[in-house]
Order: structure tokens, then C-alpha cells, then sequence
């Protein structure tokens, strides 16, 4: 394998963290030459000191002197603000763009980046729930590979690796179920903070946190599945699958079965889809059939966990909708996490704004920032109420 030159959007992340101890523990194969971050300066300059990337990118303006003054005698560039972040994205300096930020805020940087013709490590799932079909499409022109870090697509992509043009009758997409599962709306309409914030099986950046507790996580994956894969929604199924040991399942259509199994580890698809098609040793732990633990499936409670029932109408009517149920569950999950709302108003929220913002059938890239930036005014006007 040639050298990879990384670029981490989202370096101070979970999977921006992850990719960096990848990255340090395979120093021949990969290098970082762009690291962003959006306020945690400290852990930015950490980095960059460890790293020697040719830039980085703060996004607090504020903070751009602070990051500038302490690496001052080394060569990494500095810049600062979000429009620097599309800057960065289509330097020429690196090879893949590990697309970590969170949110919304990653589409225009990947977007940049797909345009660029560099191949994308995909964790932002909320880049193709927002405007799917034009990233894929303009990757695809653009002979960009875009695989998969979310755990269950890589798995998919995995099952997929040496199937050629054998199709798929569906996928299952495995889910935890999360800290709530088994619960129900009497339960959950007490649920704070700290405890939506503690997931079983996975330690991830706060609103993924939130998502998984909610079953919005794997609504977002739904739509994220459609337009990796080209699926239709009728092809891909959600099973809850407690213990996460089976990341995800492709069904052909000869009825077999594929699974990728593993213990619960993002270093695991991040350094397989920055190694892709190759695959490097490593010394994390093991599944071991030997050990008791029996592998469970159900499915999952579409009636209390609401915002998946919500995520796979937006998946069937396609359009704008998955970028407006994006958009208010964004504004929701961070008011819940500031406990201006409650565990279960955050459907509320996502559910009136998909009532409210006016449907578009097949939008341009504009028409997506549109949407997503009336979604959020309404969601918002919803909670400041
Ligand atoms: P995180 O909150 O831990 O990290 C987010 C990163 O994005 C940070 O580096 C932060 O500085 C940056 N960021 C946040 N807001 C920004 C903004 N407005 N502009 C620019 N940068 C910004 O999140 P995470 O858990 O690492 O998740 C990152 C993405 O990966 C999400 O889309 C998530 O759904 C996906 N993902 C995460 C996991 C996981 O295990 N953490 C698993 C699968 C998929
Ligand atoms: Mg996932």
C-alpha cells in the first residue's frame, strides 16, 4: 500500500481521535496533513504538535491567535472560521479527507472535497441524510470513492467486497437498542441528560449519544444505507441487536446471508476504510465464541421510539424531507442536551418541523441549504416557545 496522506475533519473528535491513534500506530502507511477542529484549541495544538500536519483549521475565530502563537515555530499553517474548513478541503495536500466533523456543518467541506476528487472515509452520516443523492452523484462523476466508517456500513461494504454486480435483496442494519431499549414512553419522558448521554456498548460524541438513545441514530442510517449502497427503502431492514457483535448483514438474492461480526470498536472500520481495499494487523481485543454471550435480535420499537418511525417516512419521501428531519433533530438533540427540553419532545420538534416546511421534490444543493436553515428556524421557535 502507498503512503496515505489523511486529512481529519473533526480531529478532536471520537472517530478524529480514534483516526489519530490509527494513524500513530501506522506510521508508514499514513500521515495527517489536515486537522480541524471547532473550539477545542487545546486538544488541536496537542495534536498538531504530535502530528506535524501542514495545516490546521480552528473553527472559534477567537481562538485562531492562541492556536497561531503556539505553533509559531513549526510549519503547520493556521486558519480559522468555516469558510477556511472548504479552504482546506480543497487543498491539494492529501489524499483522503476522513470526513469526522458532526452534523450538518460537514456537508460543505465533504462536498469540497467529493469536488476535489479525493477519496472520503465517511462517518458523517448527516452529509447523505442531508443532500444524498447530489454527493453521491457528483462523487460518482467524479470517480471518488466514499466509503463507509459508521460501523454498520462498513460492515455492508465489507459483506459487498468481491460480489460484483450480485444484487441485494436487503440489508439488515443492526442496532444496540441503546440505554432505553425495552422501555416505554412513561419511562422515557423522565429520561435527563446524563443518562441518555450513557450508551452500552459504544463511547461517541455527545449527539450520536443522544441519537442512539432515541432510535434517531439508526433512522439517519436508513437514509445514509439508500444512497451508499443505491438501495430502495423497502430494502433495508433495522434489528435490534443488543450485545453489537453482528455490525450489520447483507441478504442476496439467493437468500444468503453475510454478516461482519467484531467486538464494538470504531478504530476497526476507521482503519479499514483508510487502508481500503487492504487490511492491517493490529492488536485490538477479539470476539471470543468461547465466552458465554448469546447473540439476541428483535425489533425494534417503532411506537415508543418515535424518531424512527419519523426517519423512515422522511426515507420514503425522499426529497427535502430527510434534510429537514436532519435539520430539527440537530436544533432538538442540543436542547435536550442544555435541558431546555425533554427526552421525548425532541419527536415533537422533528415531527412539527416535517409537518411544517413545504416538501421539494427533487431539490438542488441550494435548495437543501434552504431547507435546512428554515427547518432549523422553526424547530427552534418550537422550543423557545
Ligand atoms: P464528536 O462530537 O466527538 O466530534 C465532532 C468533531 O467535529 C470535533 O472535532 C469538533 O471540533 C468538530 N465540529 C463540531 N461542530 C463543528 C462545526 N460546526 N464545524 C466544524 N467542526 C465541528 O463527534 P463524533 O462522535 O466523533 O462523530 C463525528 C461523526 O461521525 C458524526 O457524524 C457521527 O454521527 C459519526 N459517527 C460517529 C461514531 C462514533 O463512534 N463516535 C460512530 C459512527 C458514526
Ligand atoms: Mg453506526
Amino acid at each position: 500500500m502507498t503512503h496515505k496522506r489523511i486529512a481529519i475533519f473533526g480531529s478532536t473528535g471520537s472517530i478524529g481521535t480514534q483516526a489519530l491513534d490509527v494513524i500513530a500506530a501506522n506510521p508508514d502507511l499514513f500521515s495527517a496533513s489536515i486537522l480541524t477542529a471547532q473550539s477545542n484549541d487545546e486538544l488541536l495544538i496537542k495534536q498538531a504538535l504530535q502530528f506535524k500536519p501542514l495545516v490546521v483549521v480552528i473553527g472559534d475565530e477567537k481562538k485562531y491567535q492562541g492556536v497561531k502563537d503556539a505553533l509559531a515555530a513549526t510549519n503547520t499553517k493556521v486558519l480559522a472560521g468555516e469558510k477556511a474548513l472548504e479552504e482546506a478541503a480543497a487543498m491539494d495536500d492529501y489524499d483522503m479527507m476522513l470526513a469526522a466533523i458532526v452534523g450538518y456543518a460537514g456537508l460543505k467541506p465533504t462536498m469540497q472535497a467529493v469536488q476535489k476528487g479525493k477519496a472520503i472515509g465517511l462517518a458523517n452520516k448527516e452529509t447523505l441524510v442531508v443532500a444524498g443523492d447530489i454527493v453521491m452523484e457528483t462523487a460518482l462523476k467524479n470517480k471518488v470513492p466514499v466509503i463507509p466508517v459508521d460501523s454498520e456500513h462498513s460492515a455492508i461494504f465489507q459483506c459487498l467486497v468481491g460480489e460484483g454486480r450480485n444484487k441485494i435483496e436487503k440489508v439488515i442494519l443492526t442496532a444496540s437498542g441503546g440505554p432505553f431499549l425495552g422501555k416505554k414512553p412513561n419511562f422515557l419522558v423522565n429520561v435527563k441528560r446524563d443518562h441518555a448521554l450513557q450508551h452500552p456498548n459504544w463511547s461517541m460524541g455527545a449527539k450520536i449519544t443522544i441519537d442512539s438513545a432515541t432510535l434517531m441514530n439508526k433512522g439517519l442510517e436508513m437514509i445514509e444505507a439508500k444512497w451508499l449502497f443505491n438501495l430502495e427503502p423497502e430494502q433495508i431492514q433495522v434489528m435490534i441487536h443488543p450485545q453489537s457483535i453482528i455490525h450489520s448483514m447483507v441478504q442476496f438474492e439467493d437468500g444468503s446471508i453475510k454478516a461482519q461480526m467484531g467486538l464494538p470498536d470504531m478504530k476497526l472500520p476507521i482503519q479499514y476504510a483508510m487502508a481500503f481495499p487492504q487490511r492491517i494487523a493490529n492488536n485490538f481485543p477479539r470476539y471470543d465464541f468461547k465466552k458465554p454471550n448469546t447473540l439476541t435480535f428483535e425489533e425494534p420499537d417503532i411506537k415508543t421510539f418515535r424518531n424512527l418511525a419519523l426517519a423512515m417516512d422522511a426515507l420514503n419521501r425522499g426529497g427535502n424531507m430527510p434534510c429537514v428531519l436532519n435539520a430539527a433533530n440537530e436544533i432538538a438533540v442540543y436542547a435536550f442536551l442544555r435541558n431546555r427540553i425533554g427526552f421525548l419532545d425532541m419527536t415533537e420538534v422533528v415531527e412539527q418541523t416535517m409537518q411544517k416546511i413545504p416538501f421539494i421534490q427533487k431539490p438542488t444543493l441550494e435548495e437543501y441549504f434552504d431547507s435546512d436553515g428554515e427547518a432549523r428556524s422553526f424547530a427552534a421557535s418550537l422550543i423557545h416557545m
